[in-house]
């Protein structure tokens, strides 16, 4: 039984609602997770809030060298938390460890934070005054996490929350919870006092309880548009900072003057991998002008031979996705496509795998003469499924991605470096790729969508993480008499 982690310790209540968790490579129940009623979720918050101060206390350095050994630990279990990855989400394994990679690397940047709270001061603005910024801790923060990343999204979260001084309480996804666990252990191994890191595991019952806990100071939430809105308008209504990152449809525009081999090879990659379930995968190719037959030419052949199997075996190149339901829902989006008229050049619909039966495999999928406004264009489908619309000019690209509901990356193969400038400038979408297919922000500069992809001010990690955790406050002090100190003769050390 997966339970939850409370003030240092996993707790499994007497007579918990639960839910099955699945090897999705073998559709298999390989585990019960425990769901939190409210009162599980208020002693979780209890927890977190009477470890809130002393931590906020601890100085700046402490708290970092906290990360640091998080971070040796993290390096140490690299592959078992990849496997469970693998095991609970159905990733490639070579795909799961290069998630922990990117982890990691937050933490790293939390490694920082003495560095990074350092604020501004101004001296004798006038009659031996001088002005200058706090960085505080909020207090007990939250975050909410989707089942695609069950170890990197909650390190975007985490590690940034309790550097800068907060208690930070994990509700990741219910249907890959058991990396949650892992990193509270680590987090214990490394030095974090009880009750600043908690976990519980839950649904919508324990997504409410810390939406409406007036204890909870801020909400970091990451997930599919719907449920970001509303965590948004709820979490703000009741007077929490809310940062919730939401759903993407992202488009890679191929021009005519694009190296057509390293635009395929990205695209390949970038649809196909982690069978289309990232927030960051491109799902729409904008072939423009001539470029379009070649390019779906090259496809179609690459897409038949993807190599779709166990995600522990090395040959795999893409595994399954998550549940039977996602699976039937993304063939009822194919199924959408064929009947809005759009070209099914590959269907991967009803794939099955030889030993693998009851796996929740599908094969890569392929459509043309997809056209703007069409469900499968319209909406995020978060499978393996490549739509191809055809523009006729570089203007049209634009106003294709410009018009969509989402904005979350976007990519553009072209040699010409104008092309290049003009389109980075004048897009409308937060992160944005030249010549790479997934532009995800290294750790220490911001990872955040726009229009419907992100609900708030601040995105996700970077500076703009530090922000997020932290009130800013300003001081203006005047000292009319001074007061002798005595000598001091050790070297002054962090207390
Ligand atoms: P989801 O929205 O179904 O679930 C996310 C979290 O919200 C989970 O912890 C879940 O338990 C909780 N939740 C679900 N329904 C809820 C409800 N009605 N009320 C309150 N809480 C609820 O998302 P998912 O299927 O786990 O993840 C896939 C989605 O996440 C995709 O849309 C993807 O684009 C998005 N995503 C976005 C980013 C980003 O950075 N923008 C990153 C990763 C994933």
């Amino acid at each position: 039984m997966i339970g939850h982690w409370i003030n240092g310790q996993t707790l499994v209540p007497e007579g918990s609602r639960c839910q099955p968790v699945y090897n999705p490579a073998t559709g298999q129940v390989t585990e019960q997770v425990v769901l939190a009623d409210t009162a599980i979720v208020d002693q979780a918050i209890a927890a977190a809030a009477a470890a809130a101060p002393e931590w906020a206390e601890t100085a700046p350095l402490r708290r970092a060298r906290v990360m640091f050994r998080f971070k040796e630990l993290l390096d140490q279990h690299h592959r078992e938390i990849a496997a469970l990855i693998t095991a609970e989400h159905g990733k490639v394994f070579s795909d799961a460890m290069g998630e922990v990679t990117r982890g990691i690397e937050v933490v790293e940047f939390a490694c920082g934070m003495p560095q990074l709270l350092k604020t501004q001061f101004s001296d004798n603005i006038g009659g031996g005054i001088d002005n200058y910024n706090l960085r505080q801790p909020l207090g007990v923060t939250a975050g909410i996490t989707p089942f695609n990343f069950p170890f990197m999204v909650p390190m975007w979260m985490a590690p940034l929350a309790l550097a800068t001084g907060n208690s930070f309480i994990l509700k990741p996804s219910e249907r890959d919870p058991s990396c949650s666990l892992l990193i509270a252990r680590l987090l214990k191994q490394a030095g974090l006092p009880d009750g600043v890191f908690n976990v519980v595991q839950g649904d919508k019952t324990a997504v409410d309880r810390l939406i409406s806990h007036p204890q909870v100071a801020a909400l970091s939430f990451v997930g599919s548009t719907p449920i970001a809105e509303y965590i948004y308008s709820e979490g703000t209504r009741h007077g929490k900072r809310v940062q919730a990152l939401g759903g993407a449809k992202n488009h890679l525009v191929v021009m005519p003057d694009a190296n057509l081999e390293q635009a395929v090879d990205a695209l390949m990659g970038a649809a196909y991998g982690s069978a289309g379930e990232r927030c960051m995968a491109i799902s729409v190719a904008v072939a423009v002008g001539a470029v379009a037959d070649d390019l779906v030419q090259a496809l179609i052949p690459r897409v038949k031979a993807l190599r779709i199997g166990n995600g522990m075996d090395e040959q795999s190149e893409m595994g399954p996705v998550i549940t039977a339901a996602h699976k039937e829902k993304i063939k009822s989006y194919i199924q959408k496509g064929k009947e809005e008229g759009a070209q099914c050049l590959v269907d991967g619909s009803e794939l099955t795998v030889a030993g693998h039966e009851q796996g929740f495999f599908l094969g890569g999928t392929l459509f043309d003469h997809v056209r703007e406004g069409m469900t499968i264009h319209r909406e995020e489908i978060f499978g393996p499924v490549l739509c191809v619309v055809r523009v006729p000019d570089f203007a049209a690209a634009l106003e294709l991605i410009n018009l969509h509901e989402f904005g979350n990356g976007v990519s553009l193969f072209t040699s010409d470096g104008n092309t290049a400038r003009e389109f980075s400038r004048r897009v409308q979408v937060g992160m944005v790729g030249v010549n790479v297919p997934i532009p995800v922000p290294m750790a220490w500069h911001s990872f955040g969508g726009w229009k419907r992809s992100l609900f708030g001010d601040l995105h996700a990690y970077g500076e703009d993480g530090v922000r997020f955790y932290t009130r800013y406050k300003s001081v203006m002090q005047r000292w009319p008499d001074s007061i002798a100190k005595g000598a001091e003769f050790t070297m002054p050390v962090a207390k």
